[in-house]
């Protein structure tokens, strides 16, 4: 499942291809990936505009037209975006096509059909739920942290998934982010002295940096795995590790659940 560093990834790799474009057609073949409008309105409003940006915020993608509208989407569990030649054949599960007048075309391929987009006109309300999302990891504060997770005796794992506190962190990255601010993911909130406190503040940012950094790929790379080559997990220390030795301690790691979400920590390491 995509999370803020996959979901920057498809941003800068596809933003070359995107923006300046102008779209020449749109073809819907799943009409529930548009959230708010009738396909048939949403392909009305689309065609013809030309996309002057492609921004992320949180785990949603925005495409900005020339008109003022912009296009919200997100890719929830399953959703890739590609960009291919108009004569690449369509792979099965390609719910949503942008045909641009150069030729190419920007596919929205989705088997598990979660992924949404939105068309807003020019100072409509955004309700893709983007505007209540909390900070980004990388501005997150301190004081974010004191207000927000120190006044709560959820699990921190629970509230570091809560986008309403923090934009863009799931799964994966709230088990890292526990495994290098050294706290257990089953603390509660409130349990947090204020040394863990300014740990977990450094960690969100600095893990959720660091695989952004791990995820950038080439065009080529990024293209030949169909959108997929970012899910490169090989510089994960936790996550998907349970049973397997702690890469600190060499002691095994504990995979437990956490509100319904599997967590992997170290017992010695993580306090
Ligand atoms: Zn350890």
């Amino acid at each position: 499942m995509p999370e803020l560093p996959e979901v920057e990834t498809v941003r800068t790799v596809l933003s070359p291809f995107v923006v300046g474009q102008t779209i020449a057609k749109v073809t819907i073949n799943l009409p529930k990936v548009v959230a708010n409008l009738q396909p048939a309105t949403f392909v009305q409003k689309m065609t013809e505009q030309n996309i002057i940006n492609f921004t992320r915020r949180g785990k949603f993608l925005t495409l900005h037209l020339q008109s003022g509208a912009f296009v919200v989407l997100h890719l929830r569990m399953t959703g890739t975006l590609t960009v291919e030649d108009a004569d690449v054949p369509i792979e099965k599960h390609t719910n949503l096509i942008l045909t641009f007048q150069n030729g190419k075309e920007l596919r929205f391929v989705d088997s598990r059909g979660f992924g949404r987009w939105w068309y807003f006109a020019p100072g409509q309300t955004d309700t893709s739920g983007q505007n209540l999302l909390g900070p980004e990891p990388s501005a997150v504060t301190i004081k974010d942290l004191q207000r927000k997770i120190a006044t709560r005796k959820t699990a921190l794992k629970t509230l570091l998934l809560d986008q309403h506190l923090i934009a863009g962190i799931g799964n994966i990255y709230a088990d890292e982010i526990c495994f290098r601010a050294g706290v257990r993911p089953t603390r509660p909130g409130n349990s947090l002295t204020s040394a863990e406190l300014k740990r977990l503040c450094t960690e969100i940012s600095a893990v959720i940096n660091e695989f952004i950094q791990f995820h950038h790929v080439p065009f080529a790379v990024y293209a030949q795995s169909k959108g997929t080559s970012y899910q490169n997990d090989t510089n994960l220390r936790v996550y998907g590790r349970a049973g397997q030795p702690c890469l600190k301690c060499g002691r095994p790691l504990i995979g437990t659940r956490i509100g319904q979400r599997s967590s992997v920590y170290c017992e010695y390491c993580q306090r």
